[in-house]
């Protein structure tokens, strides 16, 4: 039996730039485990976001194929993409900051907006995550009003209300103290015990490695 829910065949992703051609991603051949939760490390610049935003479905490769979860993400359109991301993906991304004017209910809520969850079974999930996140006293705070550990488990709360299969982690504990940065670890390290959700975390930081079940180092693009 094949598990292998994530598949790179070969993937390159130049960009174009003022100052030339920037080769992200170069031949990179890689494997990803159903249930496994795996570290992408390597320098600043070395392509682990383009290798992230490639998974899930935000780049697309310039050669090269990615399967996940047997779909053949190099030959969707962008629609399918959309659809691939919303049924398949949470994204925990630093970029993805929670909306500043909409209360902690309302941020965790809009990742179920694009799903057809009723808002009963929208309520209910919330509950359940909340809970497991241990952040059920701050639904009515606005993202102000929190510590930079409580906006990650806010956001973690929201890339799973729609109870992904994969998680996608871009330095998820990069603007965090070490305390806070082990609580999230320790988050995703739960939910991938308790869920078999597959996880891939960016980070140049060794101590989430730790928390792993496999490294995969890159350097200038390359596997290595
Ligand atoms: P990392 O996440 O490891 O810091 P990235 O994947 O963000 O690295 O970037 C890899 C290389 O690709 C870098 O040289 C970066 O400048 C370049 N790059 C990334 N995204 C773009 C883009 N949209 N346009 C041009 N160059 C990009
Ligand atoms: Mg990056």
């Amino acid at each position: 039996m094949d598990n292998k829910i994530i598949i790179l065949d070969k993937v390159t992703k130049l960009f174009k730039s003022r100052k030339g051609r920037v080769v992200a991603l170069d031949n990179v051949s890689v494997s990803i485990n159903d249930g496994e939760m795996v570290a992408i490390m390597g320098p600043s610049g070395s392509g682990k976001s383009t290798l992230l935003n490639i998974i899930g479905g935000l780049e697309k490769p310039s050669h090269g194929q990615v399967i996940v979860d047997n779909i053949k993400l190099d030959k969707q359109s962008i629609a399918g993409l959309t659809k691939y991301r919303r049924k398949l993906v949470g994204f925990v991304f630093q970029s993805y900051y929670l909306q500043p004017f909409l209360t902690v209910r309302r941020n965790i809520e809009l990742g179920a907006m694009i799903s057809r969850m009723s808002k009963r079974q929208r309520k209910d999930r919330i509950d359940v995550l909340v809970r497991e996140l241990d952040i059920v006293e701050l639904l009515d705070r606005y993202p102000r009003q929190l510590s930079g550990g409580q906006v990650q488990r806010v956001a973690i709360a929201r890339a799973l209300i729609n109870n992904p299969k994969i998680i996608l982690a871009d330095e998820p504990t990069g603007n965090l103290d070490s305390n806070n940065g082990l609580a999230v670890m320790n988050i995703l390290r739960k939910i991938n015990t308790d869920h078999g959700t597959t996880i891939v975390i960016v980070t140049h930081d060794h101590r989430v490695a730790t928390f792993c079940d496999r490294v995969i180092n890159i350097n200038q693009g390359q596997l290595v």
